[in-house]
């Protein structure tokens, strides 16, 4: 069971444009698909939109629209973004797609079976922009934990999911595997919270028309958050396609933001069990971005969009950034003079300074063809080392989700190489004769760590990536293979090089 490597994102409730937060999530789960492909396995990409709920009726009707009628307009802005990100999903799965909705009702049915669903009423808060039931407290309405907007008070005929029936076998869960929810404190605090008590979760709304009718009884459609959850089976193939399903499912990881982790790893895992379905391997929650220390939201208009960010810098400079800046798990904030640093410091200086001067130097003492290695140096044991240890460290970082390690320990390659070229000084070897044999492994061992850098960058930044294997001689597309192509001594001497634009020109602030 479950052979693939399945990774998700939340789908995104597409009501606006997707910011920068949404964007984040996102090239993770890709950059975690794409070196699991590299490494051989199959993998399957889930993103998607939810599209059902009592805010995108209000929304519509704002907009003199019908439910249907916004989201078919917004969809596709969604679906152009990650193609422009780059993003390599498997599918895009939507809640309006009526293999969905029979999805929805196959489960909903079955917790129906299992005597877990029960009619009853809810009378408390809610809060509809986060679409989620919000605790009485000492205020009256109550402010909603997440966006600490008012909530607005229902009371309307539910049915309940018997959720609390699910307790003991949840904390059995988080004890048993303690990789169940990362990191480690948000698994405490859920752990915590759960020990404390569960209470059953109304599943249904009956004041609107918007969403998966609830089988049985048709004047109820299902809760959002039941539907959207269940888009984790759905676009797998539950039930429609059980043998693709079984290959992919349970899912690996769960990529989410912080702020609906109690939906991921609490009502999610409760309800796959009332359906005897196994819960995911595992869910991780990262931290939000702010702006200059500000959260970033519509309201506060300090919104960052990737289209702003790629139209100056490229798509690959905000993929870097939004992995390297921040250890993956906490809080980020985006600032311009941090992205610039970043852009100009370890994307022109470290990466692309490497690219350039080694195909710069390659052209100029080889005549633009790879050298074959010749005479080894004292000046190369550092070298050697740093690359030969890069595979287990990417791997080890990419296990745990830390991205920017990951990152990090591949900049000790990208800077011992252009340490090396201080070091080994080719302008003086190239004037000396006897020194060509020295200078072809210098060149040499240049190509092959830019080749290795790359390599491991390919997840993170496919399409400069791909442009640097094609400048040392490689044919697009580029297809990289892990630990294979980043294999010291793999790299191919006789190539012809191709200099091209330089990578990530100086940007001033
Ligand atoms: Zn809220």
């Amino acid at each position: 069971m479950g052979s693939a490597f399945y990774v998700t994102t939340p789908i995104y409730y597409v009501n606006s444009e997707a910011h920068v937060g949404t964007a984040y999530t996102t090239i993770a789960a890709d950059v975690l698909a794409r070196y699991n492909r590299a490494c051989g396995r199959r993998v399957f990409f889930l993103t998607g939109s939810d599209e059902h709920g009592m805010k995108m009726v209000r929304a519509a009707k704002d907009k003199g629209l019908t439910p249907e009628q916004l989201v078919d307009t917004l969809v596709p802005k969604y679906v152009e973004l990650w193609k422009h990100l780059n993003i390599s999903n498997d599918n895009f799965i939507r809640t309006t797609d009526p293999l969905h909705a029979r999805t929805v009702q196959a489960l909903f049915g079955k917790l129906i079976e299992k005597g877990d669903i029960y009619k009853g009423t809810y009378r408390g808060w809610y809060c509809t922009p986060c679409e989620r039931y919000v605790p009485q407290g000492a205020a009256t309405p109550p402010p909603c934990p997440v966006c600490n907007r008012p909530a607005e008070h229902l009371e309307e005929e539910n049915y309940f999911f018997r959720m609390s029936k699910y307790r003991d076998r949840l904390l059995a869960l988080f004890e048993e595997r303690k990789d169940f929810v990362r990191p480690e404190s948000r698994r405490n605090e859920v752990l915590n919270r759960v020990r404390e008590g569960l209470e059953d979760v109304s599943v249904t709304r009956s004041t609107f028309e918007w969403g998966v009718r609830m089988p049985g009884d048709e004047k109820h459609v299902v809760w959002v958050w039941f539907d959207a959850l269940i888009n984790y089976l759905s676009g797998a193939g539950y039930p429609h396609d059980m043998a693709k399903f079984a290959e992919r499912w349970p899912a690996d990881v769960h990529l989410i933001a912080k702020d609906i982790l109690w939906f991921h790893s609490v009502i999610w895992p409760s309800m796959l069990m009332a359906a005897d379905i196994e819960p995911p391997r595992s869910i991780f929650a990262h931290g939000w971005w702010t702006m200059n220390a500000a959260k970033i939201s519509k309201s506060a208009g300090n919104c960052i969009y990737p289209m702003d960010i790629t139209a100056q810098f490229g798509v690959d400079a905000l993929r870097f950034f939004l992995l390297r800046e921040v250890p993956f798990g906490g809080d980020g904030d985006f600032t311009h003079s941090a992205f610039l640093g970043r852009f100009n410091n370890d994307l022109g200086n470290d990466l692309g300074n490497l690219v350039l001067r080694t195909i710069t130097m390659a052209e100029k003492y080889f005549g633009g063809i790879a050298p074959a290695p010749g005479v080894s140096g004292t000046q190369d044991d550092a070298l050697v080392n740093t690359a030969k240890n890069l595979e287990d460290s990417v791997a080890g970082h990419l296990k745990n989700l830390q991205f920017s390690h990951a990152l990090e320990a591949i900049w000790q390659l990208v800077r011992a190489a252009n340490r090396y070229v201080e070091e080994c000084k080719p302008w003086v070897l190239a004037k000396n004769e006897a020194e060509k044999p020295r200078l072809a492994t210098v060149i040499y061992n240049l190509l092959q760590s830019t080749r290795i850098c790359a390599a491991y960058l390919s997840p993170f930044m496919p399409g400069t990536c791909e442009e640097i294997l094609w400048q040392i001689g490689y044919e697009k597309p580029v297809s990289v293979r892990l630990p294979l192509d980043a294999t010291w001594g793999q790299y191919q001497s006789g190539l012809r090089l191709r200099k091209g634009r330089p990578l990530f020109p100086r940007v001033e602030a």
